[in-house]
């Protein structure tokens, strides 16, 4: 059911409680050193301020204790970029939905913006149990909307017992241009691929994926399989994989897999190894299968990066979610920099191409392919889940159109 948006809201002289996912990665002083979430939230923002409107922004920042204020895990720094993207002063309230918040939001000029602190330094916050926390942020606004869609998997009290205790005082709940987009992609897209489609999985563990790789065979014409996690499905066919992360204790489930998936489930055909974690160990390329003792497997080999590529060059939808190798080593970098100039060039001929939050984000970003794919997620989890085929109860939760 499409869920109404926060261009169908009137803005115009109305406080509107917006809920984002600026959860940035900082470094040791605090800096950011990606704002990407940030700028992703930007459309719905000026939407509500080019509008008249007053928006009052909340969220999680990490994992501070949920009793009370941690500098480390403030949204200072964040209310300060936002500022700087948006070109107008952005006010900062020291709690979330109490005293300094309701003054703070109550004195907002029209196209004023207002960031709470973040949510999660309230015990009611992940628990959903404390009525005066959601109450206060439900009386603070005239409105709700969730453009949150890293934490759409969470029903933390900020995602969803808030809009339901806004909704029973008669005030709308929407989506805000951030979900519709990243919901548009990986939910729509998926539900009517152009094909031949073709999901990419890779990263660390089958034992993450294993949901996303049953639902996705289930609706793909090919899932091909890289990262650590292709390992196990080698030791599900008796193949010898050195010293290389695997979980033995996964393999009856590899090999349920690989009879479900059938010609559909493809894996490397060979490996990229080494003897140590690092850039200057001893190398070497072997077949798959035959990792020899004391080494490891690093990333796909050439010859599986070269069949890989092929297949995806050729799709019209393209799903990756995980990286093919450890990317943030080079050389081990050289299988996912040639699944994602595939990815590109597909993208080029006119496929959907979608890269799920997370890892897989990270090293298209890392790799500068961002802007040659048609949509990198920011979520990481919530991604994941969409690919399984699940629904998110914040978003169902928003009023229809
Ligand atoms: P995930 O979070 O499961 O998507 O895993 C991403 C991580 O998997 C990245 O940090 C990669 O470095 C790591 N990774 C991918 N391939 C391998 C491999 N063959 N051995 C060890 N780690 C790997």
């Amino acid at each position: 059911m499409a869920k109404k948006s926060v261009a169908a809201l009137d803005p115009h002289a109305k406080t509107v409680l917006v809920r984002v996912d600026f959860n940035v990665p900082q470094d040791d002083s605090g800096a950011i050193t990606d704002d990407r979430r940030i700028r992703m939230a930007l459309p719905t923002i000026r939407s509500i301020i080019d509008r008249g409107g007053k928006a009052v922004l909340m969220s999680h920042l990490g994992r501070p204790a949920g009793k009370g204020f941690e500098q480390a895990y403030s949204l200072a720094p964040v209310a300060t970029r936002l500022g700087d993207l948006l070109g107008i002063p952005v006010a900062l309230a020291s709690d979330t939905g109490g005293a300094d918040a309701h003054a703070k939001a109550a004195a907002l000029p029209a196209g004023g913006v207002l960031v709470l602190e973040n949510v999660r330094f309230n015990k009611g916050e992940k628990k959903g149990d404390d009525a005066s926390y959601v109450d206060g942020l439900a009386r603070l606004a005239d409105a709700y909307v969730n453009d949150a869609f890293g934490t759409c998997h969470r029903t933390e009290a900020s995602m969803h017992a808030v809009p339901v205790a806004m909704k029973k005082l008669g005030k709308p709940a929407v989506v805000g241009f951030l979900v519709e987009k990243e919901i548009q992609y990986l939910s729509d897209a998926i539900a009517r691929p152009k094909r031949p489609f073709v999901a990419i999985l890779g990263g660390k563990k089958v034992s993450d994926k294993i949901a996303v790789i049953t639902n996705l065979l289930s609706i793909c014409d090919r899932v091909l399989i890289g990262g650590a996690m292709a390992y196990t499905f080698v030791l599900a066919q008796g193949g010898k994989t050195g010293t290389s992360l695997v979980e033995p204790d996964k393999v009856e489930l590899a090999k349920e897999l690989l009879a479900k998936g059938g010609d559909k489930l493809v894996l490397p055909v060979d490996t990229h190894c080494a003897d140590a974690f690092s850039a200057t160990a001893n190398k070497l390329v072997v077949k798959a299968g035959q990792i020899p003792d004391g080494f490891e497997g690093l990333d796909v080999g050439p010859e599986t990066a070269r069949i890989y590529a092929d297949i995806i060059r050729a799709a019209g939808t393209v799903v990756w979610n995980g990286p093919m190798g450890v990317f943030e080593l080079p050389p081990f970098d050289a299988g996912t920099k040639a699944v994602a100039d595939a990815v590109a060039e597909a993208t080029a001929k006119g496929a959907v191409t979608i890269i799920g939050g997370g890892d897989s984000a990270a090293a298209v970003e890392q790799l500068g392919y961002a802007d040659r794919v048609s949509h990198v997620s920011t979520g990481g989890g919530a991604s994941l889940e969409m690919l399984e085929g699940k629904a998110f109860d914040t978003v169902a939760v928003l009023d229809d159109a």
